[in-house]
């Protein structure tokens, strides 16, 4: 079906999350619901045990916590909830995700070594192991899918170097988790974080954390806030057969709940990573046709989810003009974030299909000919 004309969609969104949502997800979210309801309950459930599915084929390792708020919220709630007061934190930061939690972990007065990489590259392995040297590090995080760019950070071989060493290891994998295969047992992620709203398709209102139960065990008594306390909101879940510890987002649950089951229907994260990986494929050429240039040099991951372009070399260019111009024409896309480029982004997730990228690529050659 067409999330544009369905329900008076006003426009297409191109941006990482919020997304264009399907029907059906939208419908799910016309009742209303009881938080402290058994059926309620019974579906968080469901949903928790859906993620570990997604995440991994070792099911029994991990645990699933859902916690109200933006994408951030759930980041702050594992950063503040699992280092101990001694502990030692190294976040690798090449873009303004990664940069956000630096400054989150800063505000929680976690003692943070921040290793800065090029916006436009992946971290150097050599200066990873150099870092990992600090035998006070208790924790290591790194976002994977670095939205600023649209840079897949290389997790699995970061990764055995953190459990190499020893370490805690935290993934941010946001705009990836559900849209890019991984299996988390495999990667030996200790913590990773994704929200409702990003490659599950789901609407905004809570995030959730995908956690080795070994791990998040010894968290008790650690979190540094009562609302974000994972731990807490954990006990809670397991303890009360899915209830959420404050006022949780009933109608985005159940959106939520009707995105996992469309993720399904579409065949999984590997058929859904398919159709991402075509939309920008199409994408991607089809603006270098149009003479965009890419962020990105060919040799870097580039992630299947957002792809960024510099502002062409014309003096006349301007993306305020084409954003309105594109908006005119049914398509929403996305300023720029790379300190000292100018560039901007589009996005390709959500209930967006290739043929909708080619509908964009003929708005974007209209107007590159008016
Ligand atoms: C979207 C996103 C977040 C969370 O952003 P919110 O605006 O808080 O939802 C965090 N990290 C990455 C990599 C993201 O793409």
């Amino acid at each position: 079906m067409n999330a544009l004309t369905e329900l008076n969609n006003n426009y297409l969104l191109l941006t990482p999350g919020p997304l264009s949502t399907s029907v059906g997800v939208r419908r799910a979210m016309q009742k209303d619901w009881c938080t402290w309801d058994k059926e309620y309950n019974q579906l968080v459930q469901e949903i928790r045990l859906r993620l570990v599915g997604l995440a991994t084929v070792q099911k029994e390792l991990y645990s699933a916590v859902l916690m109200q708020g933006s994408g951030s919220f759930a980041v702050e709630s594992v950063l503040g909830s699992v280092i101990p007061s001694d502990g030692k934190i190294l976040i690798i930061n090449n873009g303004a995700y990664g940069a956000r939690m630096v400054q989150m972990a800063r505000c929680l007065k976690i003692d943070v070594v921040e290793l800065r990489c090029p916006e436009t590259e992946i971290p150097s392995m050599q200066d990873i192991e150099q870092a990992l040297e600090d035998a006070a590090l208790t924790h290591v995080a790194c976002v994977h899918c670095e939205t600023t760019t649209g840079l897949l950070n290389p997790i699995a071989e970061i990764g055995q170097r953190v459990k190499a060493a020893g370490k805690t290891w935290i993934v941010d994998a946001m705009s990836s988790f559900g849209g890019v295969p991984m299996d988390i047992a495999e990667l030996e992620i200790d913590f990773l974080i994704s929200s409702a709203n990003k490659c599950i398709q789901g609407v905004p209102g809570f995030g959730f954390v995908l956690a080795k139960r070994d791990v998040l065990e010894n968290c008790k008594g650690l979190a540094r806030s009562v609302s974000l306390d994972l731990y807490d909101q954990w006990q809670t879940m397991e303890q009360f057969n899915g209830k959420w510890r404050f006022t949780s987002p009933t109608h985005v649950v159940h959106a939520f709940y009707q995105a996992l089951v469309e993720l399904e229907q579409e065949g999984g994260v590997q058929a859904r990573y398919q159709r991402y990986l075509t939309s920008q494929k199409t994408l991607s050429e089809g603006m270098q046709a149009l003479g965009f240039q890419l962020v990105l040099e060919n040799t870097t991951p580039q992630s299947p989810v957002i792809t960024t372009f510099l502002y062409p070399d014309t003096a006349d260019f301007s993306f305020q003009h084409l954003y309105e111009n594109l908006k005119k024409a049914g398509f929403v896309i996305y300023p720029g974030k790379v300190t000292d480029l100018n560039c901007f982004r589009i996005g390709n997730i959500g209930e967006v299909y290739p043929e909708d990228i080619r509908r964009l690529l003929s708005a974007l050659k209209q107007y590159s000919a008016a």
